[in-house]
């Protein structure tokens, strides 16, 4: 899709704001509606997360480009701050697109940015994206129910408390439990369901950078998964899957992933690219 059609500035008193969900990472799993919103924007406020620089790259040069991505532990702008930087944009008559990894309303604060701008009377809206809960694990060929082994499925942000329903999740064999920002609360995690009596054979799986060149999936069980994780080097993004789905003979024979080029043909071929 083409990046901004030839638009010119408007002359509205208030701009508006979108928050719109950018997937897991590749640009053609962002939805028509968010291409066609970025195509019309006059700022883009975007993360580090999801399909930032593909989709950046393909912007007209007019639109201006706000990075407010946030590596865990080095927050480059406060929460605060971004919610002002909507609204005062907004304000100003500008078309602005809050580009989020995933979809806004998972764990993207995309609910704190609604707010900053109803108070503000700023119009605002939300385009759902592909949240990573579901479709990270699918790139590692799990479904997060499937029928006669899982049911139902929590997700949980894994820096909060390990509380009473994850243990329940963790402890019903019928219930997958997704566990998102769970890299660095890995072993505090493993080590609550352990001392509540959760079976250590429950199978886990680590799927790193999901839909993107560098995925990278791990099946271990919950006992070893600490161990497993300082071994592989574990690294964000990641998400966690826990569950009978997590098990590697699921799918037997095993199912046919995406094909994908090996890393070391593209990185030759984007470094020709980049020498060109
Ligand atoms: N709103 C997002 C989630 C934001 S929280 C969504 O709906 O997907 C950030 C967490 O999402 C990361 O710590 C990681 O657990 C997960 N995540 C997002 N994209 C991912 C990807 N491509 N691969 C693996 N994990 C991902």
């Amino acid at each position: 899709m083409t990046a901004r059609a030839a638009r010119e500035p408007h002359d509205a008193v208030v701009g508006r704001v979108d928050l719109v969900g950018g997937g897991p990472g590749p640009a053609d799993l962002m939805t028509v509606r968010a291409h066609r919103l970025l195509s019309e924007a006059d700022v883009v406020v975007a993360d580090r997360l999801g399909p930032t620089a593909e989709v950046l790259r393909a912007l007209d040069p007019r639109v201006q480009v706000i990075d407010v991505g946030k590596r865990p532990g080095h927050h480059t702008a406060t929460q605060d701050e971004i919610n002002r930087l909507i609204v005062d944009h907004a304000l100003a008559g500008r078309r602005v697109v809050r580009l989020k990894g995933g979809d806004p309303f998972v764990f993207g604060r995309g609910g704190e940015e609604m707010l900053a701008c109803i108070a503000a009377g700023v119009p605002v809206a939300v385009i759902p994206g592909v949240s990573s809960v579901i479709s990270v694990p699918q790139a590692a060929g799990i479904p997060v129910t499937h029928r006669g082994t899982a049911s139902a499925f929590h997700v949980v942000n894994g820096q909060g408390a390990v509380t009473e329903s994850t243990l329940a999740a963790l402890s019903d064999p019928t219930v997958t439990t997704v566990v998102l920002m769970g890299v660095t609360a890995l072993p505090r995690i493993v080590e609550a369901a352990l001392a509540h009596g959760i079976p250590p054979e429950r199978p886990l799986a680590f799927v790193e950078s999901g839909h993107t060149r560098r995925q990278r999936i791990t099946r271990t069980e919950l006992g070893g998964a600490a161990e497993t994780a300082g071994a592989i080097g574990l690294s964000n993004p990641a998400v966690i899957v826990i569950g009978e789905v997590a098990r590697a003979g699921l799918f037997l024979p095993e199912p046919a992933l995406p094909a994908r080029e090996p890393l070391e043909i593209l990185e030759i071929l984007e470094t020709l690219e980049a020498l060109a």
